[in-house]
């Protein structure tokens, strides 16, 4: 077992590291994680000068408690942000959810933050190699979330956590599949910016590189490793198919009435550990992948 990272000078801690492989293709992997994490740090330094975590703003909202240290404006600004996602986050995976109390987000500003209180608890196994996750062993459950120079992405960033924190409170212990939880994740972090989604799930067809939907369906968090970005647009653009374009899985609007579709039912019904092994998605989606996976290539966004 390798030790845990502790140089402070990386912003991106690896507290669950993918499996160990006898041709040192994990080392590679580790090099890359690093040299990338090394060269944002770098970039994030110059253009920052980092307050002190104790004295953070804060603000309270709705849905959220949004702490940061770069400015009030920034808490604001977020939750704000967050405010018009949650409704959204709610209306698809529990309706009837009664939000208990405003949840915590923490924007934190440097790498020795992220890491303390990533690994104070049984952190998100991606907080290492996406920056950002849901602090599920923490006081308060809070997310946490690396602060970036781009405005857009801290949202982004964040939006995929605040889904991991609401899964938590609506179905405590869910046993779902990782493919479902981290799909409804990247799903709402899309919201954000689905040009950009589909533009990158464009450039994996072009350049080849698409990962098959069996691949999607079955990898742990672990062994997505370098890919993980990667994995996270595919089952985001994904459940964007299923939830809107699909005809015969996609939910519709009748004036304002919504018309729930075969996909959302799968997915509360997962998520809620029910008996989904008749269900008419888990067929469509396990018997007949190659033809949605033709189907979900051919669609345009
Ligand atoms: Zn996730």
């Amino acid at each position: 077992m390798r030790p845990l990272f502790l140089a402070l000078s990386l912003p991106i801690l690896i507290s669950h590291q993918p499996s160990a492989t006898s041709d040192g293709a994990y080392e590679k992997l580790m090099d890359r994680v690093l040299a990338k994490a090394q060269a944002e740090l770098q970039k994030t330094t110059k253009l920052r000068v980092v307050r002190p975590w104790a004295t953070a703003w804060t603000t309270t909202s709705k849905y959220y408690v949004v702490k940061t240290t770069e400015s009030y404006a920034q808490a604001k600004a977020l939750a704000k942000s967050f405010d018009q996602m949650a409704p959204l986050i709610q209306g698809l995976i529990k309706p009837d959810f009664t939000w208990p109390h405003p949840m915590p987000v923490w924007i934190v500003p440097d790498v020795a933050n992220y890491n303390q209180i990533g690994t104070s608890g049984d952190a998100d196994a991606h907080s290492s190699n996406y920056a950002s996750h849901f602090s599920q062993g923490s006081t308060g459950k809070p997310v946490v979330v690396l602060n970036q120079p781009n405005a857009q992405y801290v949202k982004i960033l964040a939006t995929h956590s605040l889904v991991h924190q609401f899964i938590d409170r609506a179905y405590p212990n869910s046993q779902a599949r990782t493919w479902v939880q981290e799909g409804l994740c990247s799903y709402f972090s899309l919201y954000w910016d689905w040009k950009w989604g589909a533009s990158e799930l464009a450039r994996y067809k072009k350049t080849n590189t698409l990962i098959p939907i069996r691949i999607l369906l079955s990898r742990n968090i672990d062994s997505m490793g370098s890919k993980m970005d990667q994995h996270f647009i595919e089952l985001g653009m994904f459940f964007n198919y299923m939830l809107h374009y699909r005809e015969d899985t996609k939910s519709t609007t009748d004036g304002n009435k919504v018309q729930e579709g075969q996909f959302v039912d799968y997915i509360r019904n997962t998520l809620a550990g029910k008996n989904i092994g008749d269900h008419f998605i888990q067929k469509l989606i396990f018997r007949k992948t190659r033809d949605v996976e033709a189907d979900f290539r051919a669609q345009k966004f």
